[in-house]
């Protein structure tokens, strides 16, 4: 009970937000706040009782009931006590509402985290790329409608789909948390291949996107190769200690692409992605250049 409670349960909150329990974290939050509201009151409260005795005092003096020089020292002594007791309450109260807003802005920021990650692999979900695509977008079309020496060369973003291969053979063969295990190493590997511009996306189940920014599209096979042979070149690890070959097949599109927006280069890559599946798998197919007819695969 009292002020040690209402701290401990500061920690309490800290501790389920570090371990992504929001609603926790904010039920242990809102106890602490509730606590030191309870302590502003009471210390409110002695305040006033405080001016009570000031008065009580002043009435003593009126009344001539006691010598003028200990009421006096008793004035001096109350006032003394009350506006210790009021610069403590206040330093108290400050200082408790600023640590708040810094807890509050850090599980605020942690929450928005969490909104945007996947909690298996810890990579970026659908909902960041829909956050972060329109200024890779606008930075993709203003490199691209400004070319010249001095623009540099133009800014390609690249989609990779990857889809890994008869995933559901694993959980049907290996249980269902072979089949996270498998997830969460083939994340672990494509993300050793990322460079820190690149956004790497659980996109859905067992499929991923890549969303290059700093490649140009004539190095985007050689990329899909290397994604690729991340996921074949050893045999996955599995919770009960089997060793398991995976493969995946990958299909690409460049954004700018005709006068499609990004979510056509998306689409593209789906198509070529089964494109890749139906030519056996374990492969790669890709889009560079639209023919003039429209979206053909070229
Ligand atoms: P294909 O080569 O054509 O892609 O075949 P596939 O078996 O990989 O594809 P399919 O879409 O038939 O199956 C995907 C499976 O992935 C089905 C679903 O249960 C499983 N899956 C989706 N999300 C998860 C997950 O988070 N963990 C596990 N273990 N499995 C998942
Ligand atoms: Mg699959
Ligand atoms: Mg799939």
């Amino acid at each position: 009970q009292g002020p040690e409670r209402w701290e401990m349960l500061n920690e309490v909150a800290e501790e389920y937000a570090f371990a992504h329990r929001p609603e926790q974290a904010y039920a242990a939050l809102q106890e602490h706040l509730q606590g030191l509201l309870k302590s502003q009151e009471e210390a409110h409260r002695a305040g006033l009782t405080l001016d009570q005795a000031m008065a009580e005092a002043d009435r003593e003096r009126g009344r001539r009931l006691a010598g003028e020089r200990f009421t006096q020292r008793a004035i001096t002594a109350a006032v003394a006590a009350a506006a210790l007791a009021g610069a403590f309450a206040a330093g108290l109260v400050v200082r408790s509402a600023r640590r708040h807003a810094r807890e509050l802005a850090a599980l605020n920021a942690q929450l928005q985290e969490t909104a945007v990650t996947d909690a298996l692999t810890g990579l970026h979900n659908r909902r960041h790329l829909l956050a972060c695509i329109d200024t890779h977008v606008a930075a993709a079309d203003r490199s691209h409608g400004n070319p010249g020496p001095a623009a540099g060369s133009p800014v390609d973003l690249l989609f990779f789909l990857i889809d890994l291969d008869h995933f559901k053979r694993i959980n049907d063969g290996h249980g269902h948390a072979a089949g996270d295990a498998v997830l969460v190493q083939a994340a672990d590997r494509f993300k050793r291949l990322l460079r820190r511009e690149d956004e790497l996306i659980r996109w859905g189940g067992e499929e991923f996107l890549l969303l290059t920014r700093g490649t140009p599209r004539h190095k985007a096979a050689a990329l899909a190769e290397r994604l690729r042979k991340a996921v074949v070149q050893q045999p996955f690890e599995l919770p009960d200690g089997q060793r398991l070959n995976v493969s995946c097949s990958i299909g690409f599109a460049p954004y700018p692409l005709g006068q499609g927006g990004w979510q056509a280069a998306v689409d593209l890559a789906d198509q070529a992605l089964y494109r890749a599946k139906a030519r056996g798998r374990n492969g790669w197919c890709g889009v560079l250049h639209l023919k003039q007819a429209g979206n053909r695969l070229e």
